[in-house]
């Protein structure tokens, strides 16, 4: 029985099992315990005794166990690579990638909880004020399949910087990667109940259970917008701190100024990035109308020189889509667009050929904004591309959608770089950077994308309430 709950500082199993399935080739690769409320109940008893505990430890110790945990994976990363790729589908590139990244989250995590600093106010009549911060208590970690490794990572490590125990709920499409992650974090000598973990196939019913019980102080959910809303709702009668990080469907804006090449590669690499699978995935290309024509050849060029195929295998640029329901929205998408007009530059098929769920890259060019590409999120690898003629069009075209996680601007104007960045409505802004995710900087998104921050001195602030201290010494 695979013993993939942690659960007081022990590893168990669960009477059920269920299947993790390889998406390359739609084979079993291994199996996880079914948790159901009864362990969600069991993990918050340990988390909430091992609050206080936890809290009062140094931020110095805490970090110390996040650093040993970025150590030992950057020495493991290798093994640990395989398995993401394996279960997650990406190339081992991007696996190795995601890992050092999360490694580097964990690193950041435990410097920036020794600097959980507060205020002192001038004194008044009566005395100074104090403005303190104090970790918010047992957090439950609800994480995605699409970055198994780092979504879950830079989670655990704040809350646990901050001084809060973590209930990690990682997806049921990945829960190895995340097993084996956490098993590290765990390993580092943490003291029981500082950290828990989940694996389940009914997470609305285990994350209800938790949510009904006001020992949980906070939710911190990475996810599609209808979940994360549906928490919202979830959370009404039992007000507690709600970090959500939800969909996106980001736009790229070319100017006629910006390097074609490093633009046409930028745009390249942020739409086929993990398959498409990335909330901050390009979707939406706006590109200026004079320009057009020799952007999309460089694009095509590079798109048809993708590879695709099992992300272990040697050369693969673009892997499997999760599951057939990721394929089927995709063809949905691509014949709607089709049907309305649009014309397929490069790709436009599912790749019958293979035994796994895959998609050709694909470039669909002359979308316009009746088609369901441009409103709804494509979790793919297809690109939708649009000609504008002014600046305000472009910002225009880019801010009309209920998303506001990340966008990206390809120019060399500073004047006009700046006054762009002014008017779009996204938490993330890359300029002329395909890679805008940084340890140091806050990650989050505005409008339907989602709410509080991850990342930088703000991704510590998620996990801690602030206190006021009034003194009267006068
Ligand atoms: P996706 O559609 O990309 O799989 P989901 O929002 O369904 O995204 O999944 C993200 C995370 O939310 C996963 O860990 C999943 O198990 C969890 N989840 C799914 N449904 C619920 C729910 N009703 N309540 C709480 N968590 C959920």
């Amino acid at each position: 029985m695979p013993a993939t709950l942690l659960i007081d500082g022990r590893w168990v199993s669960a009477p059920a099992t269920f299947d993790v399935v390889d998406p390359a080739s739609r084979t079993v690769l291994g199996q996880a315990a079914d948790a159901g409320p009864g362990q969600a109940q069991e993990a918050l008893t340990s988390a909430a005794a091992a609050f206080r505990g936890w809290a009062d430890t140094d931020p110095e110790t805490r970090g110390g166990y996040l650093r040993a945990a970025a150590a030992e994976i950057r020495t493991r990363q290798g093994e640990l690579a395989t398995l993401l790729s394996r279960e997650n589908g990406k190339p081992l590139a991007e696996a190795n990638g995601e890992l050092a990244g999360a490694a580097r989250m964990l690193e950041w995590a435990a410097e920036e909880g020794r600097r959980a600093y507060g205020r002192v106010t001038p004194a008044n009549a009566a005395g100074p004020g104090l403005v303190l911060r104090a970790p918010v208590g047992p957090v439950l970690a609800i994480t995605p399949w699409n970055f198994p490794a780092s979504m879950l990572l830079r989670k655990v490590g704040l809350a646990l910087a901050a001084g809060c125990p973590v209930i990690a709920k990682p997806a049921e499409q990945t829960p190895l990667i995340a097993t084996a992650l956490l098993r590290i974090v765990q390993d580092t000598g943490l003291p029981a109940g500082v950290l828990q973990s989940l694996t389940t196939t009914r997470p609305g019913e285990l994350v209800g259970e938790l949510l009904a019980d006001r020992r949980l102080r906070k939710v911190s959910f990475t996810g599609s917008t209808e979940v994360g809303l549906g928490l919202l709702r979830q959370t009404g009668d039992l007000l507690r701190r709600t970090s959500l990080e939800m969909g996106g469907h980001s736009p790229a804006i070319v100017f006629d100024d910006a390097d074609l090449e490093a633009a046409a590669a930028g745009v390249v690499a942020g739409k086929f990035f993990n398959a498409g699978q990335s909330c901050t995935a390009v979707n939406r290309l706006y590109v200026h109308e004079s320009i057009k024509d020799d952007l999309l050849a460089l694009i095509e060029k590079k798109t048809a020189a993708l590879r695709v195929g099992r992300g272990d295998a040697e050369g693969t640029n673009v892997g499997p889509l999760i599951d057939e329901a990721g394929l089927t929205k995709v063809e949905n998408q691509v014949a709607d667009a089709v049907g309305k007009g649009a014309q397929v530059l490069v790709g436009g098929h599912r790749r019958d050929d293979l035994p796994g769920h895959f998609f050709e890259p694909t470039v669909l060019v002359d979308v316009t904004p009746d088609m369901l590409i441009s409103h709804e999120e494509t979790f793919g690898p297809v690109l939708a591309v649009s000609a504008f003629a002014t600046d305000d069009e472009a910002v225009e075209l880019a801010n009309s959608t209920d998303y506001g996680l990340a966008a990206y601007v390809f120019g060399n104007d500073l004047r006009r770089l700046w006054r762009t960045l002014d008017r779009l409505d996204f938490g993330v802004l890359g300029v002329n950077d395909p890679a805008p995710v940084r340890p140091e900087l806050p990650f989050g998104g505005q409008k339907n994308s989602g709410q509080e921050r991850e990342g930088g001195a703000e991704g510590i602030d998620a996990y801690t309430e602030t206190k006021a201290v009034a003194l009267r010494l006068h």
